[in-house]
């Protein structure tokens, strides 16, 4: 069977991964435009975590004809032929999937949205979150490729804001995320601050940057895997960059919050 790396840059919308130099990820296939099953994290993972990829939003085909497929996708991925929407059943948990064909399932995650308590974590054998928002290097020096097959879920918070950037080069930008909003704000002045055109093209082109330098450690990474390594390289959602009043993901109901790149396949 083969080794499956499945990496979620943060963040990272459609467009700012098209502008990106990625040679490393260009060596799988081609990037296409795919949909996100939601706007941020949390339920983005979930989906994730049930075997189910970005869509590809089809037109004129039923849902359930579409999951059937995406779960059966899961064969060519692994390698292993009997894979099909009834192993999925009851628990719709793709790492208890792989754990019951002979995976090790590893996870590591950058967002404490994803701890290793939510139910995210529920069905790997080794879950972590790493201590460093940005810390896609160190992922890879723990990571191996022994004989026993390895599914190894990555979540990256390299594209996510402040998109590696730190102190002094940070713009500050007053309740720009939830976590940064402050609390005594009264919702009357909270959607009115503006955001500053400068600012933003300024965190777009970083993100740009940002994909970049993951696609140097693909690079690395792809060093060290064996041929049958199987690459998943997508996002959990896109970011709006000031785009009709919009910065960053979550409550947000606009097409650059859904976009997400996708490009999976395994190197030739
Ligand atoms: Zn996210």
């Amino acid at each position: 069977m083969n080794h499956i790396v499945f990496i979620v840059m943060d963040s990272c919308r459609y467009d700012s991964f098209m502008a990106a130099k990625t040679p490393n990820i260009d060596r799988l296939a081609p990037a296409s435009k795919r949909y996100s099953y939601a706007s941020w994290t949390a339920p983005s993972h979930h989906a994730f975590a049930m075997g189910l990829l970005p869509h590809t939003s089809p037109k004129e085909v039923f849902a359930s004809e579409v999951y059937k497929d995406e779960f059966a996708q899961w064969r060519e991925r692994t390698g292993y032929a009997d894979i099909a929407f009834k192993e999925f059943l009851p628990d719709l948990s793709l790492p208890k999937v792989l754990r019951n064909i002979g995976y090790r399932t590893v996870a590591k995650v950058s967002m404490p949205v994803l701890n290793k308590n939510t139910l995210i974590a529920r069905d790997f054998d080794d879950y972590k979150l790493m201590k460093n928002h940005n810390d896609f290097a160190g992922m890879i020096d723990e990571m191996e490729f022994p004989d026993e097959p390895h599914y190894y879920f990555l979540n990256l918070g390299e594209t996510h804001y402040p998109y590696m950037l730190t102190g002094d080069n940070l713009p500050h930008i007053s309740g720009l995320h939830g976590a940064l909003k402050t609390m005594d704000e009264s919702p009357a002045t909270a959607g009115k601050q503006g955001f500053d055109p400068g600012q933003m093209e300024m965190l777009r082109l970083q993100q740009i940057k940002c994909v970049e330098y993951i696609d140097g450690q693909i690079g690395r990474l792809m060093e060290m895997t064996p041929p049958n390594t199987h690459f998943i390289v997508t996002a959990d959602h896109g970011e709006l960059f000031g785009e009709d009043g919009y910065f960053g993901h979550g409550p947000i109901m606009h097409e650059k919050c859904f976009e997400v790149p996708f490009v999976e396949g395994r190197l030739a």
